[in-house]
């Protein structure tokens, strides 16, 4: 189906496909932009549950539903999975063509969700609700310790933990984002510029360390995420931002049971799962700010630069005809 975008929210894939990923010699020039909300404009022959005139946001991951991992209902498991801004055009940009698996109605809220929060909504929330609840199993009274509580994925997991009776532990460079971490929930903030993480992780835990981390900086975080976790915690990882190799002692890996995991978007009944939790007001996601088309290159050097807490926005339309 087409779908009209009224906003377009950014992710670090977009600098990453900027700069260029292994495998990646898109067709230039290439429109980026994985996230976005909008009103469908036309559909196609079969399509039964979304009419012209639907305000939607997207799901960027486009499966190909009939693959043995499709077919087993784990979409983000395809092996031609696809991402919107990655490897097929992407949001940021007056229309687009989707699958209609790929469009969820935006549920009605109250205050209603603004095209920015409908935009800010799918990756981030779609990844982080994988990551603790499918991969990590995560449960009540279990501690996690989240990384770059700035970054969308993180925020999403906070929401998640604290919505699964979980104690979250963030991490940020910034007190600031450590104040507002506190304001949406955060039990226990730590600023890793002036604090050794693990340390101050050993400390709270009465030495027995976090029973999840949630990973996504990679190289400048993963010795201190290791040394935080408990015998038999695991660590869940979905992004590199500070870099991707990393080292590994496999005799402290199996000495002390832990489970290292990855994870990448998230099924189709994962993001049904999400919407109907957004439905219900419980996983409402943080825009940091919004900018115009026109500014997006500030939109960017926010992000670039991790000034952000919560997703940076840009509006793509007014819907004004
Ligand atoms: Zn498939």
């Amino acid at each position: 189906m087409r779908v009209r975008i009224r906003a377009a929210a950014l992710n670090h894939l977009d600098l990453f496909v900027v700069e260029g990923l292994p495998g990646g010699a898109r067709q230039l020039p290439h429109i980026v932009g994985a996230d976005g909300a909008g009103v469908v404009e036309s559909i196609g022959s079969g399509v039964a549950n979304i009419r012209p005139g639907d305000r939607v946001m997207l799901n960027p991951g486009i499966s190909d539903y009939t693959c043995e991992f499709c077919r087993a209902g784990e979409h983000s498991l395809c092996v031609n999975y696809c991402l919107l801004g990655e490897h097929l055009p992407g949001t940021a940009a007056e229309l687009i063509t989707v699958p209609a698996h790929n469009v969820a109605r935006i549920p009605s809220l109250s205050p209603e969700l603004t095209w920015a929060e409908a935009a800010a909504f799918s990756l981030v929330t779609l990844t982080a609700w994988r990551m603790l609840v499918t991969r990590a199993q995560l449960k009540s009274g279990e501690t996690v310790l989240i990384w770059g509580i700035g970054g969308g994925v993180s925020l999403a997991a906070l929401r998640i933990a604290k919505l699964h009776g979980a104690r979250a532990i963030v991490t940020s460079s910034n007190d600031a984002k450590l104040d507002a971490a506190r304001r949406l929930g955060a039990d226990v903030t730590l600023n890793y510029r002036t604090q050794k993480i693990s340390q101050e992780v050993r400390a709270i835990t009465n030495k027995r360390g976090v029973d999840v981390v949630v990973e996504n900086a990679g190289a400048a975080s993963w010795d201190e995420s290791l040394r935080s976790l408990r015998r038999g915690g695991r660590l869940v990882t979905c992004g590199a931002t500070t870099g991707p190799h990393v080292s590994l002692d496999l005799r402290r890996l199996f000495w002390h049971h832990w489970s290292i995991l990855g994870s990448t978007m998230g099924n189709a009944a994962e993001y049904a799962e999400i919407v109907r939790r957004l439905g219900q007001g419980e996983l409402r996601p943080v825009v940091d700010r919004v900018f115009p088309m026109d500014r997006v290159r500030e939109a960017y050097e926010r992000l670039a630069k991790g000034q952000q807490l919560g997703k940076v926005v840009v509006e793509v339309s007014s819907g004004d005809p």
